[in-house]
């Protein structure tokens, strides 16, 4: 089926096609359809499978006919856990509208000034494309006027939960008009997710694309057993320079840790940056900037940091740190074997991590093939059974947002890497440790 069979506007078609789209993915054949047709819809669907265009193109298929109301507030609302997954929505949103007048898109997220924000707010726009903690605070300020809201999205839903939004995300949908159109995207339809869309949705339709093992398809999933520190550094190195050959991300367990290997990267004449949550969004902006444009070869990131980055070129996801969760894992390893190229995602574990590699395998449906590199072996030998549980598991993901009387939602943070070692160098020296990042790390990375 192509895009002309879906009934979507000429000019929508004409941005879609210059977008480099010749046909509807699954999630789009299915979504579009039951959202032209007004109903609320709740869909199981990972990030890479499209489900941004599912929602955005039918959403403005919807605005092309005129608000009746003289209101100036938004007509479509997208919340959204991240600032990065709100600022790719909304180049999304502002791509596939670019032939349709007078339709304009505002994003809010937390971290940035609000006079931009407010500026922006208090002149007309038709989508509003929102993290729940600064749209709380617009509002408590009066700033926000859903009285001619149509659609109300829910992006990430599951995500959104995990960071502690529940209670923002019901504040917001509670002060939209019932008679809205609601959409739900998640990763999974479980559990709390399920309960939220039974409470916000209305006799939803409801759809699962079986996103990340269709995706991962594309994606060779390998595992590298690890000893220590010493041993992954190494081992980074050698795929940095023999294996990955365009763009790496790698990622780490902790805001410290990307910094620490960052400057090791450096040092070897890598052309690497950082990216995570203590980088103001001027520098997060600059480096996503940067990557895309070729700019920089190896980005290391922490996962907050890293949601919603979409740049088609890179080739190896390396997971220096395990992630915390099977949801992390098929995150991380989306960033890359976008849109139909090829990828290779690299995990390194410990001993400690099988019972998480084991989940993992389980929740993707997939075995990462177990590899060894000449010469890096781990000197370990694997223990025939599995602890019954694993005390060095990384602690569950603590909830970062709340919301407080009166006072603002704060955006999420990353955790903190007090308890996890200190980086050794190739020789065994101590790294000495540097917090004043950003600035110096822009000042030395190739341009
Ligand atoms: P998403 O799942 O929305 O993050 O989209 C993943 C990637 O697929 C993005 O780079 C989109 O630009 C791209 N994409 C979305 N729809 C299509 C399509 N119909 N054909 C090819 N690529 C697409």
């Amino acid at each position: 089926m192509s895009f002309q069979e879906l009934n979507l506007h000429p000019d929508i078609l004409k941005a879609v096609e210059e977008e480099g789209y010749t046909s509807p993915t699954e999630i789009q054949l299915m979504a579009i359809p039951k959202v032209l047709a007004g109903h609320d819809l709740r869909a199981s669907a990972q990030t890479g499978t499209g489900k941004t265009a599912a929602f955005i193109l039918p959403a403005l298929n919807k605005l092309i006919v005129r608000s009746t109301s003289r209101a100036r507030g938004p007509r479509i609302l997208i919340l959204v856990p991240t600032r990065e997954l709100a600022m790719q929505v909304t180049a999304k949103a502002v791509a596939y509208s670019k032939y349709l007048p007078r339709m304009t898109t505002v994003c809010i997220y937390g971290g940035a000034p609000y006079p931009v924000q407010n500026r922006q707010l208090s002149q007309p726009y038709e989508i509003l494309v929102a993290t729940p903690g600064r749209l709380i605070d617009h509002m408590e300020r009066g700033r926000i006027d859903f009285s001619r809201l149509e659609m109300l999205v829910l992006d990430e839903a599951d995500r959104m939960l995990d960071m502690g939004f529940i209670g923002p995300v019901e504040q917001i949908a509670d002060a939209t008009p019932k008679q809205r159109q609601t959409l739900l995207f998640s990763a999974t339809l479980k559990g709390n997710v399920l309960k939220l869309s039974e409470r916000l949705l209305s006799d939803p339709q409801e759809i699962c694309v079986h996103a990340q093992r269709t995706k991962h398809e594309s994606i060779d999933q390998r595992l590298l057993l690890v000893d220590n520190m010493n041993h992954k550094i190494r081992l980074l190195h050698h795929l940095l320079r023999e294996e990955a050959s365009q763009q790496t991300i790698v990622f780490t367990a902790t805001k410290r840790h990307a910094d620490e290997l960052v400057d090791i990267l450096l040092e070897e004449g890598h052309h690497a940056a950082a990216l995570h949550g203590d980088m103001n969004q001027r520098q997060r902006t600059r480096t996503m900037e940067r990557m895309r444009q070729g700019k920089i070869a190896v980005l290391v990131a922490t996962d907050v940091a890293a949601r919603g980055l979409d740049v088609h070129t890179i080739s190896h996801v390396i997971n220096f740190d395990l992630p915390q969760s099977t949801e992390d894992y098929v995150h991380r390893i989306g960033r890359t074997g976008r849109a139909g190229a090829k990828g290779i995602a690299i995990s390194f574990a410990a001993p400690k991590d099988k019972p998480l590699v084991r989940d993992i395998e389980r929740f993707t449906g997939q075995t990462m093939t177990p590899v060894t590199i000449p010469g890096l072996e781990p000197t370990h030998k694997p223990r025939p059974a599995a602890p019954k549980q694993d005390r060095n598991r990384r602690p569950p993901f603590r909830q970062r947002e709340r919301v407080s009387k009166g006072r603002p939602v704060q955006e999420p943070t990353e955790r903190q890497g007090t308890a996890s070692p200190t980086f050794q160098k190739r020789d065994g020296a101590p790294k000495p440790r540097r917090y004043s990042h950003s600035p110096k790390r822009a000042a030395h990375a190739p341009r």
